[in-house]
């Protein structure tokens, strides 16, 4: 991904699983990382991580769903690694429960990190691609978009990926920006093990299941998400815009 200029990004839930393998393989691609988590110390230990490869980073502790906070980071990332023309819309939770079980905070929690959270980032990066007359953003859905039981408030906000991805690819184009999404089918994280306690298995197995449905034989890790975001982000794929690629080791999750 050779780059003329040394571009920013910010990539949001990058403490740890999925953002922060995004995180690492943007730094080596050159890019400025802002690093961006619920939790600071999380975010400060993976921007270091960076520094101490080589790489440039900085750590930023917001919650995506606070109208304020993310203003205001975006800004000081503006200020401190340059303006940030790439976006990765990562940062996720799951309140699973079946839907007769599932309270109203379980579906706005959802609601806010997922939908909210893509909307107040891209929406205040907006002014940067504009500026800059290139952009690249990235937001994370899932295959659990096609449905998946004990999960309507996940799946309803990953199908509200999907159609924000192609609105903004409309929108944003003439800034020179594209807007992709990846929906990732398994993948091994702190979010799956949680979602193996759930269904009361041990991680091991919920793992060796998956890996038996998947056509290659395997589940995913951060790194095979992280590469399909470089690929989106790289300078030569100005072309592809208001995609949703599969990363699921196969044609379906
Ligand atoms: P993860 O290990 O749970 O990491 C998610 C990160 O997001 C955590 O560091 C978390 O911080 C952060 N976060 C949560 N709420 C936030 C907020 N309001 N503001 C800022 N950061 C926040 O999950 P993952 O598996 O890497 O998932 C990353 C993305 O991929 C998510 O959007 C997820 O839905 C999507 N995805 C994952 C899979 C999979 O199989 N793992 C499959 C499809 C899609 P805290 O630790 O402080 O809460």
């Amino acid at each position: 991904m050779e780059t003329a200029v040394r571009r920013t990004a910010i990539v949001t839930g990058a403490g740890r699983g999925i953002g922060a393998a995004v995180a690492r393989r943007l730094a080596r691609e050159g890019l400025a990382v802002a690093v961006f988590d619920l939790d600071a110390e999380a975010a400060s230990s993976v921007a270091e991580e960076i520094r101490s490869a080589g790489g440039t980073a900085g750590a930023f502790g917001v919650d995506v769903a606070d109208e304020g906070a993310v203003q205001a980071a975006v800004d000081d990332v503006a200020q401190s690694l340059g303006a940030p023309v790439v976006l990765v819309n990562n940062a996720g939770i799951t309140r699973d429960n079946m839907l007769h079980k599932m309270s109203v905070d379980d579906w706005d929690s959802v609601m806010s990190v997922h939908l909210r959270g893509a909307f107040l980032l891209s929406r205040a990066v907006q002014p940067h691609l504009k500026a800059e007359r290139w952009g690249r953003i990235v937001n994370l859905s899932s295959m659990s978009a096609f449905g998946n039981v004990g999960q309507a408030n996940y799946a309803a906000a990953k199908a509200g990926i999907w159609g924000f991805t192609k609105t903004l690819a409309l929108e944003i184009g003439r800034h020179g920006a594209t807007c992709n999404a990846i929906a990732p089918g398994f993948i091994q994280t702190e979010m799956t093990r949680a979602t193996a306690e759930r269904l009361g298995v041990t991680f091991e197995e919920l793992i060796e299941s998956s890996a038996k449905e998947t056509p290659v034989g395997r589940v995913g890790v951060p790194e095979d998400i992280a590469h399909a975001v470089a690929f989106f982000v790289s300078e030569q794929s100005g072309f592809v815009s208001g995609q949703v690629l599969t990363v699921a080791g196969g044609p379906k999750g």
